[in-house]
């Protein structure tokens, strides 16, 4: 068993690569396992129920806070909710592993007041609105309407980036990928 558990949070806008970057890390630390969220949006064609997310009804969702079963929950976008189980954390500590997180902003930095100094919290942050907008239209996963409002909610979240403890701009992936990897590594 691990002697200290320790927390990876990333959190930064729709769009600014976290989740390629989670993946990236993931592949390269073996004693490092992502947090499967909750979520009540419906599934992606290439999303799997149990790997990306428990994709789970609203009702579910209100009976799981109700049960305080989440360690933080938001309604990231409008009646959509996301949650970071308890019993994920504790499932991947038992395994002897440190947790990843890939939360909005507000969940990142609830998480970071709860583990203190056994977390390290990374923004990721795209400097231009046109490359976040190309990469959110080349995902094939949002509709316009739903990319404009990502697009807006990235722009609210930049306020807060300076509440965490690395800030990490992805204008090349290869670089920030480095980059991250070798932060986390220091952490860990
Ligand atoms: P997407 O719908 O693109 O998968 O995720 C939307 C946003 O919700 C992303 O910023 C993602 O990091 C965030 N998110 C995913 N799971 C959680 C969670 O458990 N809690 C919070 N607060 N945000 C989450």
């Amino acid at each position: 068993m691990m002697k200290k558990r320790k927390v990876i949070i990333l959190s930064g806008s729709s769009g600014s690569g976290k989740t390629t970057i989670s993946q990236y890390l993931l592949s390269k630390i073996s004693n490092l396992k992502l947090s499967i969220s909750c979520t009540t949006r419906t599934i992606r064609k290439n999303e799997k129920n149990g790997k990306d997310y428990y994709f789970i009804s609203k009702k579910n969702f209100f009976y799981k806070i109700k049960k305080y079963q989440f360690i933080e929950w938001e309604e990231v976008y409008d009646n959509s909710f996301y949650g970071t189980l308890k019993n994920e954390l504790y499932k991947i500590w038992r395994e002897g592993k440190h947790v990843l997180f890939d939360v909005d902003v507000k969940g990142g930095l609830k998480l970071k007041r709860i583990f203190k100094k056994n977390s390290l919290s990374i923004f990721i942050s795209v400097i231009s609105k046109k490359i976040l907008e190309e990469r959110l239209i080349n995902r094939e996963s949002e509709n316009m309407e739903k990319i404009k409002i990502r697009l807006k909610r990235a722009e609210k979240e930049n306020i807060y980036s300076d509440l965490f403890d690395f800030i990490i701009e992805n204008n090349d992936l290869k670089t920030t990928k480095n980059k991250i990897l070798k932060i986390v590594y220091n952490f860990i």
